[in-house]
């Protein structure tokens, strides 16, 4: 069904037009009807799924025109850079309107975010310890709510916030609408979402564990010695728009990235040490172009949406399965295709396995043509967890589970390598698989 049969107002799907949206993605179709309705939803959706515009969207509408007091939209987030895009989305979809946002979050001044409040913004996105200050500080009242919108709430239990917003929702008045949206809803969500919630209508969007159909990943194996020389190896061979390059801790992130730079890539790097004015910088840059490589920990790896990152490599194997889906969601988001790749040492074997528990697929694992697997690590690099020795053919079989694999059946042109930011594809140049 497209989007103007929704029962949206013209100024909303004018808005979804001039965004470039065709149709409606399966949680909008689901969503859109039931906030229109009024009712409370509790929706499990994969990241990349369009989530926010199926919540955006029909809370627009529902509001109507600018209209005092505010606000009667709360919008909770559980990482600034979320908190800023979802800003953007519901500025975006209001276009048409005269609806006021405001954007709370740490890391910055509080003065621009009071007088947003004092001024009267209807719609509300914050991360939560900000948004307790204000609360404290009585600068916000959360008396006239009609929404309250609870978005990646197991983001906000793994970073132990629950208690905060439990009292957040105290604070809102009983009749309201409210609306939770998470990746997972084990049982500790459960218990918030029936605090909070009142006969929800539920949606669930594809299996919380499953990869993305538009990514395509692999693994390559290589001793820690090695591991920088194939990412540059990596790098080099392929014809990418932009690469998302994930490491276990922020130090790991800060040397990879002077790394990086020194082999003349544009890098930007994204993590908790640093300040909101570089994150907020290091985003841009990459989202405009200007950076070809951001180095990240897993804060980047939740939510956050750049159009067009062709690559996700996994420096580190990630912590957690679900957090592997997380950041290989990176890529490959809303029907495009993307490619992600991990580099795996000997004594991650068993984390792979883990992951591969956890999505029921079996990840092919590659190897790349030209890559001297047997040369000595350069001065400095460790030499445990090597490959060297075990002969080609001797790994896992590859193939099952994932769609393709790697460069596996997507043509590259020989030789090609970096290409500038734009061009469509962006495959990896690989040798065959073990
Ligand atoms: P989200 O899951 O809300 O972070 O959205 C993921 C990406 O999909 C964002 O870049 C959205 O702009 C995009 N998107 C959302 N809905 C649609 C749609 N109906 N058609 C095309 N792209 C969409």
């Amino acid at each position: 069904m497209p989007f103007n049969k929704l029962g949206l107002f013209s100024s909303i799907v004018r808005a979804v037009a001039a965004k470039g949206y065709g149709e409606p993605t399966p949680i909008q179709q689901q969503a859109i009807p039931v906030v229109l309705s009024g009712r409370d939803l509790i929706a499990s959706a994969q990241t990349g799924t369009g989530k926010t515009a199926a919540f955006a969207l029909p809370i627009l509408n529902r509001l109507g025109p600018h209209k005092l007091p505010a606000p009667r939209v709360l919008v909770l987030e559980p990482t600034r850079e979320l908190a800023a895009q979802v800003d953007e989305a519901f500025r975006e979809f209001g276009q048409f309107t005269d609806v006021r946002t405001a954007l709370i979050h740490g890391g910055v001044g509080y003065g621009a975010q009071r007088n947003a409040l004092h001024k009267g913004s209807d719609i509300v996105i914050a991360t939560v310890g900000r948004l307790m200050d204000f609360l404290h500080e009585r600068a916000l009242r959360l008396d006239n709510l009609e929404v309250l919108v609870l978005d990646e709430v197991d983001r906000m239990l793994d970073m132990g916030f629950i208690k905060d917003v439990k009292q957040i929702v105290s604070l809102c008045p009983k009749k309201r609408q409210t609306l939770f949206f998470s990746a997972t809803v084990p049982p500790e969500i459960e218990a918030v979402a029936r605090f909070a919630l009142h006969d929800p209508v539920r949606i669930a969007i594809g299996r919380a564990r499953s990869v993305n159909e538009s990514v395509t990943h692999a693994i390559y194996p290589v001793s820690q010695g090695l591991k920088f020389q194939l990412l540059l190896a990596l790098l080099e061979k392929t014809d990418f728009n932009s690469v998302l390059v994930f490491t276990r801790t922020k130090h790991g992130a800060d040397k990879i990235a002077r790394k990086l730079e020194a082999a003349k890539h544009t890098v930007a790097v994204l993590h908790g040490n640093r300040s909101q004015g570089q994150r907020t910088a290091a985003l841009k840059g990459f989202k405009d172009g200007r950076f070809e490589v951001m180095v990240a920990t897993d804060i980047a790896a939740r939510g956050i949406d750049v159009a067009g990152v062709s690559h996700v490599i996994n420096y580190d194997i990630p912590m957690t399965p679900d957090d592997y889906v997380h950041r290989i969601g990176r890529t490959g988001r809303a029907a495009a295709v993307g490619d992600a790749f991990t580099l795996v040492t000997p004594e991650e074997t068993n984390d792979v396995r883990a992951i591969e528990r956890f999505i029921k697929a079996t990840i092919p694992q590659l190897k790349l043509e030209g890559f001297d697997y047997h040369a000595a690590p350069p001065p400095g690099q460790p030499t445990q967890g090597d490959f060297r020795g075990r002969r080609q053919g001797q790994g896992r079989s590859s193939g099952g589970g994932s769609r393709g694999g790697g460069g596996g059946g997507r043509p590259a042109a020989a030789g090609a390598a970096h290409h500038p930011k734009g061009k469509p594809g962006g495959h990896w140049h690989t040798g065959g698989r073990h």
